[in-house]
């Protein structure tokens, strides 16, 4: 039999020892503040259960995710310990399975306070919640209307801890968007109504927009896995991934073949062709213009991106360079996971999300189990 690593198109190498320092980055960065991670879609696709282990080596204690499917799995893979915030607040009926996992519902109106207190009140326990109230993004928490008849009328939150009362920054990436400011005065306005706890404004961008914005806890996700939070200067995070694929076959074409779908490029000279084990069914975006690496040698991409391959231009590397069966790199020093996005129109996020069903993964600098590498 051959090994997975033998077999694979394409490898995903995820380093767990680069996420524990770009942790302990943004922790020193935070200033005093808690330091959660985000963990949802199964951590930016990187391996949330793999992740989340690492962070707890490193005092992590707080994670989020968005789905309470999220939340099950997560409590099985890391037992009792951390606390799990679920930001897609609690779909109806789904009370007990919070309980259950013992995941924290961040709460975004008062309608699902009132299923949260129901069940507080019918238990005779208190319920934790994180309330979210929303400071200007538009997209999930209670308007500034129902958090005046909360602050109003305190019997609505009768036998619930609330562990936190959080909003998100709508424009975090760009440090001199006026919503910053706008967001930061009114979330400070909101979380009056329940000034005993604790508060929570910046994701990863919004850890470095400075003080105001840190409170009492932080939420970075994307920083973590080593996408830039300060877009437009160096970034400080360290790379998380690199992600290689095999060469399928190599050809040599004359000038005026037409290739791949479409015909979309025609080669204007002959060309020397590398075609790889990696396609759109891969999560590499079909709509982009990145290619791939051999060693420091740029293999632009040629023609469309198949769901299974594409092609890439290796014209003047011989085959003691690039072989049959050989990889290439797609995200490495010389393509970062930013440069692809770049390149493809959409930002990091994506392109994490997406990438990869089908790779061989490889994760470094595991601490847990010995010898464990589930992701
Ligand atoms: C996804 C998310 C985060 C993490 O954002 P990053 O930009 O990846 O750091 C934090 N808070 C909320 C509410 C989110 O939805």
């Amino acid at each position: 039999m051959n090994t997975p690593l033998e077999r694979a198109g394409a490898v995903l190498t995820i380093d767990l020892d680069a996420i524990a320092a770009n942790y302990r980055l943004l922790r020193e960065k935070a200033e005093g503040a808690e330091c959660a991670a985000v963990v949802k879609a199964n951590a930016y696709g990187l391996g949330a259960a793999a992740v989340a282990r690492r962070l707890i080596v490193e005092g992590c204690t707080t994670f989020f995710v968005a789905h309470l499917g999220e939340a099950i799995d997560l409590r099985a893979a890391l037992g009792e310990g951390p606390d799990i915030f679920v930001l897609n607040g609690t779909p109806p009926g789904t009370a007990r399975d919070f309980l259950a996992a013992r995941a924290i519902p961040v709460v975004n109106s008062l309608a699902e306070l009132a299923e949260w207190r129901a069940l507080a009140a019918e238990s005779g326990a208190v319920m934790p919640a994180a309330l979210q109230v929303d400071s200007g993004m538009s997209r999930l928490g209670m308007a500034p209307e129902e958090a005046a008849l909360l602050a109003e009328d305190p019997s609505l939150i009768a036998g619930i801890d609330v562990r936190l009362v959080m909003s998100h920054l709508a424009c975090a990436d760009e440090p001199g968007h006026s919503a910053n400011m706008a967001q930061v005065s009114e979330f400070e306005r909101l979380r009056r109504i329940l000034p005993e706890a604790r508060a929570s404004l910046a994701n990863s961008s919004g850890v470095f927009l400075g003080k105001a914005f840190r409170h009492d806890l932080v939420r970075p996700g994307a920083a973590l896995y080593g996408i830039n939070p300060v877009p437009g200067k160096r970034n400080p995070m360290r790379p998380v991934v690199s992600l290689k694929a095999r060469v399928v076959q190599l050809r040599e074409v004359p000038q005026g073949a037409g290739i791949g779908y479409g015909h979309a490029l025609h080669a204007d000279a002959p060309m020397r062709l590398a075609t790889l084990s990696i396609g759109y069914a891969d999560g590499w975006p079909r709509g982009p213009r990145a290619g791939a690496f051999c060693g420091d040698a740029p293999l632009p991409l040629a023609g469309r991106v198949s769901m299974d391959s594409i092609v890439v231009d290796a014209t003047g590397l011989s085959d003691d360079v690039l072989w049959q069966g050989a990889f290439v790199d797609m995200i490495c020093a010389n393509q970062t996971v930013d440069d692809v996005a770049a390149a493809s129109g959409t930002i990091g996020y994506e392109i994490l999300c997406s990438l990869g069903r089908r790779f061989h993964r490889i994760y470094l600098g595991d601490r847990s189990v010995a010898g464990d590498q589930t992701p």
